[in-house]
């Protein structure tokens, strides 16, 4: 079973910094959800997880598995296991979805899969996810609608199975059918599976289809709050600006 603990970490931007010592860990099984409003350092939190150069980790360590993860290249950190769906997807004109995924995925795996079993694959994972096969040609994220972005961010997690997936954000812009699809997908990987999911929101409405085991609440650079999914009914109902004035 894997785990990645984040302990004590500091992370500046243009020597600002933005993350005053995090703590966190989150096992494979498990689904954690972190919340804070707007500002607060939750997708540095996750650029500096996954490499970003721009965040400058000024103190503290993240492992998986035990192994020094800031140690690692960016390609590195994605073969050890590690995912994340960014919070505002890229556009690669002239690249489709179909070459992406396979080269994502060749990348990951060490080999790359047979052709036509990853045909298969692939389909079977949009299928799962009701992605329209004319989906696999186009380029990627060019275009690309918000529920669509989205739901190609869980097609990669399906393809990908990595240890610790990090969702940045993956509810926002979603109508109600794209997020009970993207839910599905999120509950797939969390919830006893092989993948620890960290789920990054700003809004607790995603929270009504997945139930997190354990819900943060960050503001200001740091974890300030933690409980279970009883912590996210409070948040809906009160918001975070008890948090952010205990803060500022
Ligand atoms: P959240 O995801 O919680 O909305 P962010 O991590 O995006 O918060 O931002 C936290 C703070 O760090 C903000 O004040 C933001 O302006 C600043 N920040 C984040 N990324 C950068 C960057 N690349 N350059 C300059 N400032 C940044
Ligand atoms: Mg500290
Ligand atoms: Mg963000």
């Amino acid at each position: 079973m894997s785990t990645l603990e984040i302990r004590d970490l500091h992370v500046s931007v243009e020597d600002k910094e933005i993350l005053r010592g995090v703590d966190l860990t989150v096992s494979a099984g498990e689904t954690h959800a972190l919340m804070g409003p707007n500002g607060s350092g939750k997708s540095t939190l996750a650029y500096a997880i996954a490499g970003h150069p721009k965040y400058t980790i000024t103190s503290g360590t993240v492992t998986l598995d035990g192994e020094d993860v800031l140690a690692l290249t960016v390609d590195e950190r994605a073969r050890a296991g590690l995912f994340l769906a960014m919070q505002y997807p890229v556009e690669v004109p002239g690249v489709s979805v179909s070459n992406f995924l396979r080269s994502a995925v060749t990348a990951v795996r060490g080999e790359a899969p047979k052709l036509r079993v990853f045909t298969k694959e692939l389909k079977a994972g949009m299928d799962a996810l009701a992605i329209d096969a004319a989906f696999a040609t186009r380029n990627l994220n060019e275009g690309f609608s918000g529920g669509e972005k989205k739901r190609h961010e869980i097609l990669q997690l399906e393809l990908l199975k990595p240890k610790i997936a990090i969702l940045d954000e993956t509810d926002s812009g979603l109508d109600v059918d794209a997020l009970r699809v993207v839910s599905e997908g999120v509950n797939r990987f969390g919830a006893g599976g092989d993948t620890g999911v960290l789920l990054i929101t700003h809004y607790t409405r995603i929270l009504r289809y997945v139930k997190p085991d354990f819900v943060h609440v960050f503001s200001a650079g740091r974890i300030v709050e933690e409980g279970g999914p009883e912590l996210a009914d409070k948040l809906e109902a009160e918001g975070y600006e008890h948090y952010t004035k205990a803060n500022a």
